[in-house]
């Protein structure tokens, strides 16, 4: 299904209220929350290098209304991102050469973004609730990522409590298809910034996600967006090949 920029948060709205967690606003009403799916079907995600930014180069515009608190978190998250994978990947601003392929970096309301590089305008939507942290995570999808807890090979490391998740969200925590999403050896990172909280999309408090006894590393942190996961580190430069 096309579910283009479906997020509507006028406060109050009465008929299908998107599900927007304060705490945690990429937990939006998109593909698996936060994603946009920008065409219908043959979507390819991480394997398909058609869909990564040449150069591991995100090409951007930032919206001329974007608030300038958001701008501020915008470079932030972009020093951030480029800091942290060792100058992989790096921004530019976009220019009258670039044409069409820039990501354009808008006002929206929770945090959300296009998954992977279309050669066309794509979009990061930010409220004014969205983190450095979390628009680290947008950037990642921007760069052809999905969560940590929908890839391929997930059952192996935490169990999906669809029993406890809000009824018509349960699309939040499929299960990428391994011929589209790939994992490139990287072990699973349950400190990965891309990994939702336990309690995401929980209907009743109680998890959504259960780790495997004993799966969890001492010390980390489970849906953190404070920096990004050794894991996150590591797939992108797989990914981009540096
Ligand atoms: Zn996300």
């Amino acid at each position: 299904m096309l579910r283009l920029l479906s997020i509507c948060v006028v406060v109050g709205a009465a008929i299908a209220a998107p599900f927007i967690d304060p705490a945690a606003p990429e937990y939006g009403n998109e593909i698996e929350g936060d994603m946009i799916e920008p065409f219908k079907g043959a979507f390819s995600g991480l394997l398909n290098t058609a869909n990564r930014w040449p150069g591991g180069v995100i090409v951007y515009r930032l919206d001329s209304s974007l608030p300038s608190t958001t701008r501020d978190k915008v470079r932030t998250a972009m020093t951030n991102v480029n800091r942290e994978t060792g100058n992989c990947i790096k921004f530019r601003e976009a220019t009258s050469n670039d044409g069409s392929r820039y990501v354009l970096i808008r006002p929206g309301s929770g945090c959300s973004a296009t998954v992977g590089y279309w050669g066309r305008i794509t979009y990061v939507n930010l409220s004014t609730s969205c983190s450095v942290g979390n628009i680290m995570h947008e950037f990642q999808h921007t760069l052809g990522v999905y969560h940590q807890q929908s890839r391929p090979d997930r059952d192996n490391y935490v169990t999906i409590a669809l029993e406890n998740v809000i009824s018509g969200y349960e699309h939040n925590f499929n299960k990428q298809s391994s011929s589209q999403v790939g994992t490139y050896n990287v072990r699973y990172d349950f400190g990965s910034q891309m990994h939702y909280g336990l309690t995401a999309f929980s209907k009743n408090g109680q998890r959504t996600i259960v780790p495997k006894p004993g799966a969890v590393p001492d010390g980390v942190v489970i849906g953190q967006r404070s920096r990004m996961g050794t894991g996150d580190v590591a797939i992108l430069k797989a990914m981009y090949r540096c």
